[in-house]
């Protein structure tokens, strides 16, 4: 670790010295405690020259490990009020590099200049999932993707079929990425703490990355199937094609959406963008 980061105050004494506090508004809980936070950078898998873009970077914790492993960290922050304790960051670390917006406008591939680049994030509640689909089906493609959750989340994004928390989030996600919950973390590790557990999740983006058209053709199938998923497939696909729908896909059109797997509604989505067989 480099002297001047071992230098740094402790956070708690960075957050009073500025005189900041959690705001709601921007989804704020802060993790304090440096044991997680090296333990969440450990998990990206990051290493020494590697290019991290991270969301969210507040008091800077999970900042300070990320920059600790040697890689080149841009944060990315929406409250101005964190820009003077983050410059301070900035001028003991040179590998950080700061851009004050919002998360969901930035051009990630203009950040990573082109280079791969991995995504790290203790996010945002209240636009977590939102940024999550912009990484998986955006026109650029993050090289790992290391965020955390609320555990209720994170148990939509990883849900398998049969599973209470399988839903759109699921398809979409395993369309696109592989997805492993790695690390429960407890309310009370973040301060100011939330009302919910949370839990870290690790999704690698799949190589082979569906066209466009078939995946607008994936959304609209797991939009109908799911905005009515105790009805039949042959009731809740109607306004697409219903049971002719299912059985072209090969599905029986008596199941439900939640028994249907990745592979079933491609084929639904293949049938819907006139690619079936
Ligand atoms: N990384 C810090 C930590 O672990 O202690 C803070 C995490 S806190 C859960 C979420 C952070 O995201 C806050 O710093 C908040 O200001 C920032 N944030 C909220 N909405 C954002 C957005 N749309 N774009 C960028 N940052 C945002």
């Amino acid at each position: 670790m480099s002297e001047a980061l071992a230098d740094l105050p402790p956070l708690r004494e960075s957050l009073a010295a500025h005189g900041l506090l959690a705001k709601k508004a921007f989804g704020q809980h802060f993790l304090l405690d440096l044991n997680i936070t090296r333990k969440i950078a450990r998990l990206a898998g990051v290493a020494a020259g590697d290019r991290v873009i991270e969301i969210g970077p507040g008091p800077g914790g999970l900042t300070r490990a990320l920059l600790e492993t040697g890689a080149r960290v841009t944060a990315v922050e929406k409250d101005e009020r964190f820009r003077p304790l983050l410059e301070e960051l900035g001028v003991a670390c040179p590998a950080l590099d700061l851009v004050f917006g919002d998360a969901l406008e930035v051009n990630e591939a203009a950040i990573a200049e082109g280079a791969p680049a991995h995504l790290v994030s203790n996010l945002p509640y209240n636009v977590g999932t939102a940024l999550l689909i912009k990484w998986l089906t955006g026109p650029w493609t993050p090289a790992s993707l290391t965020l955390m959750f609320q555990r209720e989340v994170a148990d939509r994004i990883t849900a398998a079929p049969g599973d209470e928390a399988y839903g759109r989030l699921a398809v979409l996600v395993q369309a696109t990425a592989s997805a492993h919950r790695v690390m429960d973390v407890p309310a009370r590790a973040f301060t100011p703490p939330p009302k919910v557990d949370s839990a870290v999740v690790r999704l690698a983006p799949r190589e082979d990355r569906l066209a466009p058209e078939r995946l607008r053709a994936l959304e609209q199938a797991t939009a109908a199937a799911f905005g009515q998923r105790r009805k039949m497939l042959r009731s809740s696909l109607k306004p697409l094609g219903g049971e002719a729908l299912a059985v072209a896909a090969g599905l029986d059109p008596q199941a439900r959406a939640e028994t249907v797997d990745l592979a079933g509604f491609l084929r639904l989505a293949d049938q819907l963008a006139g690619r079936g067989a």
